[in-house]
């Protein structure tokens, strides 16, 4: 995959319309920029409003339609990786206009990259969102984006793909696509058998919207994923049990996110969590290792199907709590057999850690590992690691060789000693914690406290009561510590 390049820095031109202000996020493959159309050394001015372009800078109208010219702003992405950029000016060059889609005013080639350039205004980003969203939301945007795709079909618009970093947040909360990944574009509306791809792809996006609570639409969305039927059916279906949907509770006392970070390209890192029973919930976070085509098929493939096989376990015949440990340890090995499997069948040397917790009544919680992602428990205020890493550094703490801080920086802290999916069996340590009210639990991977001392995380927890902006305060904290690496995090906080 081709590097990411450097990125443009603020005050640099895009042709004669624009001036880039700065970046403002970084995510696969793209990189975002706020730019602005002050180019006081062109002498003409662009008319947004009837693209006349001739009208002299000195005029506060537009000659061709009268309108007022105001400074305006602009969301700019950047992609590199050549292969879809004819495509996509293909289908800019449409100019299919659609409520649900933010069309770009502009698309450009400069040094190598493929710049697309839509109208500002305040707009967020749905990768600074953290899961859960409210059950209505979920709704909401599910019927937005099948009525979107469904006009993409219908116009030939083939994508290979659509993940949250497509998706744009109007100050009002309405969701648009934007900078869409275009596979291609063709006269015909696509043929059915090639729609399956994309129903299945929002019905994963919204799956992990979705609140472990709200494990109705969870599965809802798991079996259009499988089935992949049409995105018009998909959104009647959504439709009609809205209602029933919407009213799903939400407690608000769980978080999750994963990013990308600042350097790395993919995303290995995968999340879950998952209703077991009325009294059970899981939550998982696993770091995949192994490259593209790798870690983030072994990392997601053990999430499902730890979920999976402790769901099917507790739905079958629900153990007692002392025999939790016996279930995760059941499903740790399907997960790590799932992903030697996979591996062995593509020659492959992918593995990924695996951290899982297993709550009961609110009341206990079983957190098992592999590898070096964590589990803390926040407790009146101070921050305590409850799992070990199984790594070549943490074996030299313990044996007094180096100190935490010295093993932060060593440059073999990556080697692990304990993975999933790379042999026969795998080994994980169970730990036990009887929960007290208000106690928050973390999961994380080396993304976050690689990047965040314990003390810092120690204070943003504390800081925020809401979960969601503590997840998302996490998250910058670990671009703001370097963001070398992708991460992921998943949080509960035991309610009163
Ligand atoms: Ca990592």
């Amino acid at each position: 995959m081709n590097e990411r390049p450097p990125h443009f820095p603020p005050g640099t031109r895009i042709t004669d319309l624009f001036t880039v202000e700065g970046l403002v996020r970084l995510a696969e493959g793209r990189m975002f920029y706020l730019v602005n159309d002050h180019r006081p050394d062109v002498p003409h001015r662009r008319c947004w409003e009837c693209g006349t372009s001739t009208t002299p800078r000195s005029s506060a109208q537009c000659l061709g339609c009268g309108a007022a010219f105001r400074d305006r702003r602009f969301l700019m992405s950047s992609r590199w990786v050549r292969e879809r950029f004819d495509a996509y000016e293909k289908f800019a060059r449409r100019q299919l206009s659609h409520q649900g889609i933010a069309w770009p005013v502009e698309v450009i080639r400069q040094d190598d990259q493929l710049l697309s350039i839509v109208p500002y205004n305040g707009e967020g980003l749905m990768v600074d969102e953290a899961s859960p969203l409210p059950a209505d939301r979920v709704l909401n945007l599910a019927m937005r984006l099948t009525g979107t795709v469904a006009f993409l079909i219908v116009n030939g618009v083939r994508l290979a793909g659509l993940t949250r970093a497509n998706l744009l947040i109007s100050p009002d909360g309405t969701v648009r696509l934007y900078d869409l990944e275009v596979q291609s574009v063709q006269d015909d509306p696509l043929p059915e058998d090639e729609r399956r791809d994309i129903v299945a792809a929002i019905a994963e996006l919204l799956r992990r919207y979705c609140d472990v609570e709200a494990e109705p639409i969870a599965r809802f969305f798991e079996e259009f994923e499988a089935s992949g039927a049409l995105p018009t059916l998909f959104g009647r279906e959504v439709e009609s049990r809205y209602d029933a949907f919407a009213a799903l509770p939400a407690r608000g006392n769980i978080a999750a996110m994963t990013d990308v970070g600042l350097t790395r390209q993919l995303n290995e890192d995968f999340w879950g969590w998952r209703r077991l029973s009325d009294r059970s919930a899981l939550f998982v976070v696993a770091d995949g290792m192994g490259g593209h085509d790798g870690g983030e098929i072994a990392s997601s493939l053990a999430v499902q199907t730890i979920c999976r096989v402790a769901g099917h376990r507790e739905a079958t015949a629900p153990p007692p709590v002392e025999a939790m440990e016996n279930l995760l340890d059941e499903a740790f090995q399907s997960a790590n057999n799932t992903v030697k499997e996979q591996a062995e069948s593509k020659g492959s040397d992918m593995g990924t850690t695996l951290v899982s917790m297993l709550v009961i009544d609110d009341r206990v919680a079983f957190l098992a590992n592999v590898g070096d992602s964590r589990a803390y428990l926040l407790r009146n205020g101070s921050l305590h690691q409850l799992t070990r890493d199984h790594s070549l550094v943490a074996k030299m703490v313990e044996r007094g060789r180096l100190t935490a801080e010295e093993a932060r920086h060593h440059p073999h802290s990556n080697i692990l000693l304990r993975t999933v999916g790379t042999e026969r069996d795998v080994e994980i340590d169970i730990f036990k914690v009887e929960l007290e009210v208000n106690d928050r639990l973390l999961m994380c991977s080396d993304g976050l406290w690689g990047e965040v001392e314990d003390r810092d995380m120690e204070a943003i927890l504390n800081t925020y009561d809401d979960l969601r902006l503590a997840t998302r305060e996490l998250v910058r904290a670990s671009h703001h510590g370097g963001g070398k690496d992708n991460v992921t995090l998943v949080l509960y906080q035991v309610p009163a």
